[in-house]
């Protein structure tokens, strides 16, 4: 068995749906491979599901006419991709999802609420539409499929907008629904619910989760991530035009390289994979033939040291100094605990060999938050002059250098900084991960390209 899941991307118009399935047909059905197929909501639409959510929130009524949009968009697709003769089922389960959808918006609307369940509600629609209308159209040509929701199956806490997985219960639902479903399954990415079977969603760029959590629980041969590009890159192709894609990565790296901000993969995508040994491959949907990048556990003959530089493009900085946190343990646990008990999410941390500061990487909404909690959290420390003030450093970006293979190579941190150096860029942070799969670099915004495009001609030859 092997799992696909094809990104927004790749269903971003009828044009591009009939060729996913022609890649379908040709590569798997073809020849009796056995699969079942994830897919994302049509490009565009969990976006357009958001900004109507929140519109009919702040009571503008434009929200009817993007609401109205989208209902033609997805029924223009209907009719493009499949004859008038056998389209009416379709059509009535897609006005069904839209009624349902209406509802919920002109709710928002009225009671002037957009709690984070309600909006995932609304953001399940996009992933409910497409492959109701990509399955039925499947269906309509000849393809002996079924249409999953996979809310049903998939189980999390309530943490609405990126819900948590309860792995025991979600691999026995899988396990017991394919037992008794053996056709091809079209699953809907993204979307879980909670034991009330309230729809969550598994934060976003999620899909590829789903084909993970499947493809564990179903022990596949593969799961194979169908998007837009050619495979994992040596870095973002929108911003280095020199990147080009890599054979393979272990699960390491491509953890590290979509950690700091690789979205060809969600980062807990990894997991669920890596923990049954399931192998991933990356493929272009626009370019089927070319074989894409393999994830696996251990590379043979790896032939780059550093597999790839990704950014995070914004982040703010935050930096606690004083001569009162040096020698004295339990500062950074302190520090560290007041943070997540407010659920910041901290990006990296460096702290420098004297303890006389500690500084870590935020995403900039979290910025002035954080350093209100530290302030609360250190009150006497600040007021004793053992801490000093607490300051926050915006409009800053992350630069990661990943490759497994760089904790056997000396000399690689001083390339890096050597070639920033010579071109004039300051760098404001440096941390490495203890494994030395990765080293991390803050650096002002007006930098990051310069530094990508620089990193990558030094470091990728
Ligand atoms: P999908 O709709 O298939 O889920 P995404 O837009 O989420 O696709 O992810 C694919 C995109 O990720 C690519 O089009 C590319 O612009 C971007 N990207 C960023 N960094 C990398 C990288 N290192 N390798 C490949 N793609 C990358
Ligand atoms: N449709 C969801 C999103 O846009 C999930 C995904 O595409 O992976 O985030
Ligand atoms: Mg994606």
């Amino acid at each position: 068995m092997r799992i696909l899941k094809f990104g927004g991307s790749s269903v971003g118009n009828a044009e591009r749906i009939n060729n996913v399935i022609e890649i379908l047909q040709k590569y798997y059905i073809s020849k009796k491979l056995k699969f079942s197929v994830v897919f994302s909501a049509f490009q565009g639409v969990t976006d357009k599901l958001i900004e109507i959510g929140n519109l009919a929130y702040k009571r503008n009524t434009q929200y009817t006419a993007e609401l109205n949009a989208l209902i033609e968009h997805h029924n223009k697709i209907v009719n493009q991709l499949n004859q008038k003769n056998n389209i009416n089922q379709l059509i009535k389960k897609v006005d069904k999802l839209f009624t349902e959808l209406k509802e919920v918006v002109d709710g928002v609307y009225l009671v002037k609420e957009l709690t984070p369940r309600t909006l995932d509600y609304i953001v399940s629609f996009g992933e409910k539409l497409s492959c109701t209308i990509i399955g039925e159209t499947m269906i309509n040509r000849g393809i002996d499929c079924e249409i999953l929701f996979a809310d049903k199956l998939i189980k999390t806490d309530d943490n609405f907008g990126s819900a948590r997985v309860d792995f025991k219960k979600t691999n026995k639902n899988i396990v017991s629904y394919f037992q008794r479903h053996k056709k091809i399954q079209v699953i809907t990415g993204f979307i879980s619910s909670t034991s009330n079977n309230e729809i969550t969603t598994l934060g976003r760029g999620g899909s590829d989760y789903t084909a993970s959590i499947f493809g564990a629980a179903l022990n596949a041969f593969l799961i194979e991530i169908w998007t837009d590009v050619d495979g994992i890159l040596t870095a973002d192709p929108r911003k280095v035009k020199d990147a080009f894609p890599l054979e393979s990565v272990t699960y390491e790296e491509a953890m590290e390289l979509s950690h700091f901000g690789a979205k060809v993969i969600y980062p807990p995508t990894l997991l669920p994979a890596l923990h049954k040994k399931i192998k991933i491959v990356i493929k272009n949907t626009f370019n089927p033939e070319f074989p894409g990048t393999m994830i696996v556990e251990k590379e043979k003959s790896p032939k780059f040291t550093i597999k790839g530089i990704s950014s995070i493009d914004d982040i703010a900085l935050v930096q606690v100094q004083g001569g009162g946190m040096i020698g004295v343990s339990g500062i950074a646990a302190r520090l560290f605990g007041a943070l997540a008990k407010h659920n910041i999410n901290i990006i990296l941390i460096s702290q420098a060999s004297s303890e006389h500061s500690i500084c870590f990487a935020v995403l900039p909404k979290h910025g002035n938050i954080a350093k209100k909690i530290i302030e609360e959290e250190f009150r006497i420390e600040i007021m004793d002059g053992k801490i000093g003030k607490v300051e926050v450093e915006k409009n800053l970006s992350i630069i990661a250098v990943v490759g497994e293979n760089m904790r056997h190579t000396p000399g690689i941190a001083g390339k890096v900084f050597g070639s920033l150096g010579k071109n004039n860029i300051n760098i404001i942070a440096i941390a490495q991960g203890s494994s030395e799969l990765n080293i991390s670099l803050v650096i002002s915004k007006n930098n990051l390209t310069d530094a990508l495009n620089i990193l990558h001609k030094e470091l990728l030859k």
